[in-house]
């Protein structure tokens, strides 16, 4: 059941009640555990048989059970919604290294094995839905545990849960330009500047407000803005004219609300463009995992799950280079919070059908 950012914030909205919500999730949580463990089981053997992917496993099958045993527990049980809760916050914290454990699993398989074609855009359509789940998972458990749980965080009590039925565009852009450029500073001796810019056709002179998740847009930019700043570095490390600027501007129109990052780092040619969206692909070393500071590049999934996040809520994003020059990327929402549908992943017959067969021949004339 998928739920749009409206939805969301209507219900937590007027006086939000917690049985109902409990009675929404203990059906709706385990139905999308199960979807995604059911679509584990099509991952080719060797991966499944790899230490990190089996711990993974081993979370998620017991995040089902626990929940399963809500299934007949009545709201009007006096402990019942204080379980569920505590329940809630324990499964959150299980699941807090899905996505490092599962690129570890991913590493040794190709370390071992490697990937031919077929296997690597299985492993890629994988995945992008099984992260997808996972956003919506925590979406779902956040929510209530906000909502109905004593973490009521002071300092946004506007907000609705994670949203923000007002949320500064703007305002996010620059907190995550400046947390970016403590990163940055960290690797170069210094970090270029932002202008941002706003564009606002829908009411003209008015600042851009959107109803969305606050940190699913610092997500995004955050890794917009360290990509950004690395190759602007790479190219331009102590040129005596100093680094160019990073713009960002920002635009509202009747349907998109966009957030474009354009940086003077050199561009990527066409070529390559796609395969920035593979989970494993990074031009930077690979960083150690027992280091005292945040790495800036290295692991390749910072352009893959922003894109995953943008998609989540029916956004996306982009990427347009101009190779020798420099890139723009580009964050597509919903204008509307009544757009704004989760998209999820559904387990049915045609996403079977992608983990059967092998590579088909190519249906293009080829170079070679
Ligand atoms: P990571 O930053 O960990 O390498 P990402 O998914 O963020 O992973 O990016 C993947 C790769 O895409 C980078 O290693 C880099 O080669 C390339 N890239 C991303 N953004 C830019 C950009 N703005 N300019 C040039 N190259 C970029
Ligand atoms: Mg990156």
């Amino acid at each position: 059941s998928p739920l749009s950012i409206k939805q969301f914030l209507e219900f937590g909205r007027d006086n939000a009640c917690e049985k109902t919500s409990y009675m929404f999730l203990r059906k709706e949580l385990p139905v999308r555990l199960a979807n995604t463990m059911r679509e584990v089981n099509l991952l080719p053997d060797r991966l499944l048989s790899q230490p990190s992917v089996k711990l993974v496993q081993k979370w998620y099958m017991q995040s089902f059970f626990e929940l399963l045993e809500f299934e007949n527990r009545k709201p009007e049980d006096p402990h019942a919604l204080n379980d569920f809760l505590e329940t809630l916050i324990e499964i959150r914290n299980r699941h807090n290294d899905v996505v490092p454990t599962m690129a570890q699993g991913v590493i040794e398989y190709k370390e071992k094995f490697g990937f031919d074609p077929f296997v690597s855009s299985n492993i890629q359509y994988f995945l992008d839905r099984f992260y997808t789940n996972r956003i919506s998972f925590r979406m779902l458990i956040n929510q209530h545990t906000l909502l109905f749980g004593n973490d009521i965080n002071p300092a946004h009590p506007k907000h609705i849960g994670s949203i923000d039925p007002s949320c500064s565009v703007a305002e996010v852009v620059t907190d995550a330009y400046e947390t970016a450029k403590m990163v940055c500073e960290q690797y170069y001796s210094a970090a270029p500047e932002l202008k941002i810019e706003e564009f606002n056709a829908k009411a003209p002179q008015k600042p851009i407000q959107a109803v969305y998740v606050p940190s699913h847009l610092f997500h995004m930019l955050f890794e917009l803005f360290k990509n950004a700043m690395r190759a602007t570095n790479e190219l331009h490390e102590g040129s005596k004219e100093g680094l160019p600027l990073i713009k960002a501007k920002v635009t509202l129109g009747k349907e998109d609300l966009s957030v474009k990052i354009s940086d003077m780092g050199g561009g990527v040619a066409l070529r390559k463009i796609d395969r920035l969206f593979n989970y494993t692909y990074s031009t930077a070393p690979t960083p150690s995992l027992d280091l005292k500071r945040v790495p800036l590049a290295g692991f390749g999934h910072g352009l893959p799950i922003s894109r995953l996040y943008a998609r989540y809520f029916q956004g996306d994003l982009k990427l347009y280079s101009m190779e020798g020059v420099g890139t723009d990327a580009v964050i597509y929402l919903k204008a509307l919070s009544s757009e704004s549908f989760e998209r999820l992943p559904v387990f049915n017959k045609s996403a079977w059908r992608h983990y059967q067969g092998g590579p088909g021949a190519d249906d293009w004339s080829n170079p070679s």
